[in-house]
């Protein structure tokens, strides 16, 4: 057995352990085996942490920066994201199990978010008011809010810090980021390249830890202005209810049950490969995943089995290896979950199409196979839970007016594809659709330029885009008196 790989935290420009020497360990989902030893950061590590962000933001070099000089900063981390790709993949791929093909790509494509929002550092800016008043000269300027809390899931770490930190840094505020316990190293190994790009020290900070003591604790800190939560339902209400105790804002970027939505009309190759990228791409692990396939009744069974037979040449492997196209899940609790409720879909009443199963070649790590369930209606759990894994539910419609119906009867409104050839159809179910992101004869698409979040339960705000910049300031308003005389004595008697 090799060695365990240490790693520290990131408070105030030092890299530490947890004040009281506690540790936790992280697994390698292709293994099975622990590889790292991560803080367990006290709620005293997350006082700290805070307590940095918050001098940085009020005093110090990054409180007085002009705003061109966060955006060169921002430009420096930019290119050395491109610069350690390879490191910073390679990384989350021992941590997720996420294949090494799209974490390295990943890690140089997010070099793109970071020179977008340098490029808006300067950009923001207030209004002259056409006011109601006579000598009066009224305005708004823009401003950081202070101290944000991000925390984010394991899945996709380094592009779920890049939209938060990205825009906020842009706007001058200060961050405090909280890792995931079940992957926290890819995070730590962004903290050395940020420390490179030569930002103060307090303006990022990384705390490692579990939901409580350490993501409550950051959460409920009086000193946060704004979190910034993406995760899954139930840590959002803790979070919500947490934000009472220092009214900060709250964004949350939680889970979805994305609807596929197929007519007959549509070119076949286009609608699989849509399909295996919607729901097999990242093993199903993703908050987009298309993990409800809604297809046309007359051509069901066609598409199921051009889907079916494309799902059973994937080739699962060790992530770390180019051939693989499927890695592991991320957790044994996972690749659990998913056992158990495919198997209470098949009790009451679904088809087993395909997968299904650990597949036979893998005596280690947590790989499980691209699944295709055929269910016979909503009512069960695996429609209407979010899985998180590579297993989608298949279902008939009949019309459009039935396809919307069942694209829309689920909690949560992340995402949702549609595929047909007819733009009036595609534009009459994209608006019916209650999801904040609608993808048209393709999925999964991403940008720096496009705004990204829910309707319903897969939570409120947006990120990315241009307006995610303006979402970490606040309005000040300011009243100027232009008048030569002096005001009014407000209780001089008429
Ligand atoms: P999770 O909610 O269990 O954990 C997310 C983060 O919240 C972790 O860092 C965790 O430690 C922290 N946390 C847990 N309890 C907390 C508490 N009481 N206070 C503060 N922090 C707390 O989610 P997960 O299982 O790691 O990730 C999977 C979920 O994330 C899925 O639901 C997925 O859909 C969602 N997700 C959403 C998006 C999106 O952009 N909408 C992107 C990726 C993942």
């Amino acid at each position: 057995m090799t060695a365990l790989k240490n790693y520290q935290m990131y408070i105030d420009g030092q890299w530490v352990d947890a004040e009281d020497g506690d540790s936790f360990t992280s697994v390698n989902p292709a293994t099975g085996e622990e590889w790292a030893r991560i803080p367990a950061a006290t709620a005293a590590d997350v006082d700290r942490a805070v307590n940095a962000a918050h001098r940085a933001f009020t005093s110090g070099p990054w409180s007085t920066m002009l705003p061109t000089e966060r955006g060169a900063l921002l430009r420096n981390l930019a290119e050395l994201m491109k610069k350690h790709s390879e490191m910073l993949g390679r990384t989350e791929t021992v941590d997720t199990g996420k294949l090494f093909t799209e974490t390295r790509w990943q890690a140089a494509y997010l070099s793109n978010y970071y020179h977008y929002y340098a490029g808006l550092a300067d950009k923001v800016h207030g209004a002259t008011l056409p006011i109601d008043k006579p000598n009066m000269w009224a305005m708004t300027v823009r401003e950081p809010l202070g101290v944000v809390a991000a925390v984010v899931p394991w899945n996709s770490q380094l592009f779920l810090v890049a939209v938060k930190i990205a825009p906020a840094l842009a706007a001058g505020n200060t961050v405090v980021l909280k890792a995931s316990e079940h992957a926290s190293a890819a995070m730590l190994e962004f903290g050395k390249v940020f420390e490179e790009a030569g930002f103060p020290p307090g303006v990022i900070n990384i705390v490692t830890g579990t939901g409580d003591p350490c993501g409550a604790a950051l959460t409920s800190h009086p000193l946060v202005d704004r979190i910034s939560f993406t995760g899954g339902l139930n840590a959002a209400q803790q979070i919500i209810r947490n934000s009472a105790e220092n009214f900060a804002e709250v964004s949350l970027e939680l889970g979805g049950k994305s609807p596929m939505v197929i007519f007959d009309d549509v070119d076949i190759e286009n609608a699989v490969n849509g399909i295996l990228l919607s729901i097999f791409s990242a093993t199903g692990q993703s908050c987009v995943a298309g993990s409800r396939l809604l297809i046309q009744d007359s051509m069901y069974d066609q598409l199921i089995e051009k889907v079916a037979a494309r799902a059973a040449q994937i080739r699962i492997g060790d992530p770390l290896d180019d051939n693989s196209q499927m890695g592991p899940l991320a957790t044994l609790g996972q690749l659990e979950r998913i056992e158990e409720t495919v198997a209470n879909a098949i009790e009451n009443g679904a088809t087993l199409v395909h997968g299904g199963k650990v597949p036979d070649h893998t005596d280690k790590g947590w790989y499980y196979e691209p699944t295709i369930v055929s269910c016979p209606s909503q009512n069960l759990r695996i429609v209407r839970e979010e899985m998180f894994g590579p297993v989608v539910s298949a279902l008939k419609f009949s019309d459009e007016e039935e396809a919307v119906a069942l694209a829309n009867d689920s909690r949560f409104g992340l995402a949702a594809g549609v595929f047909t050839r007819d733009i009036g159809r595609a534009l009459r179910v994209t608006k019916a659709i209650r999801a904040g992101i609608v993808w048209v004869n393709t999925y999964r698409v991403v940008s720096p330029m496009a705004p990204f979040g829910g309707f319903k339960d897969s939570g409120h705000g947006r990120e990315s885009g241009l307006d995610a910049i303006y979402d970490y300031t606040r309005a000040k308003t300011v009243w100027l008196n232009t008048s030569p005389d002096p005001i009014d004595d407000p209780f001089r008697m008429q």
